[in-house]
């Protein structure tokens, strides 16, 4: 299975991918290399969903795309919460590559009040609660529209994950059987 890299000029986005770095909940790099991967399905639906942000005056920035099974795993070691993370056994759809997390920015760059920060792994950050402001509520109903009509289906814990429906269509990938070197990037320079 052929994955996409998500870069510019293709790709009019933004990249903040949390998992390379140590702003995460982690607070440590899962992955070595700062890049954003999805398959072919998703890679389209998310040129739609950008035409579409677009024309309402928003873009993406993005968090996360593809996520090798190793990284699935390291994230599941540091934090077994099945409400918010996959188990390894079950395949993660970000190991399918056919999922996204992202939020919305204005013109200006700055990304909207979504009531809670990326990852926030709390009851604030499900869609249909009442306790974040009424800002944040039409901000996450703006992206949610905007994925939805792009053709994604949406995760009820977490107002920044999207993904294709029925992911499992899709094999899970290691970093090595993607291509991806994101895993690797840092032995390959010779430790
Ligand atoms: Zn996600």
């Amino acid at each position: 299975m052929k994955l996409v890299e998500i870069t510019a000029p293709d790709f009019d986005v933004d990249l903040d991918i949390r998992y390379a770095s140590e702003n995460n909940f982690t607070g440590t790099p899962v992955y070595g290399r700062s890049a954003c991967f999805l398959n072919e399905e998703a890679a389209d639906k998310l040129q739609a969903a950008i035409r579409l942000a677009d024309h309402a005056g928003f873009r993406f920035l993005l968090f996360d795309g593809f996520r090798p099974v190793e990284a699935v795993q390291a994230l599941w070691d540091h934090t077994p919460n099945p409400d918010y993370l996959s188990r390894p056994g079950s395949g993660s759809p970000h190991s399918r590559g056919a999922a996204i997390d992202l939020t919305l920015l204005d013109r200006d760059g700055t990304p909207l009040d979504m009531g809670t920060e990326f990852d926030a792994m709390t009851p604030r950050s499900h869609h249909g609660v009442t306790d974040i402001s009424s800002d944040a509520q039409r901000n996450r109903a703006l992206l949610l529209g905007i994925m939805s009509a792009a053709g994604w289906d949406f995760y009820m814990n977490e107002w920044w994950h999207y993904q294709l429906f029925r992911p499992r269509r899709y094999p899970t990938l290691s970093d090595q059987a993607a291509g991806t070197r994101m895993m690797s990037e840092k032995t390959d320079a010779g430790e």
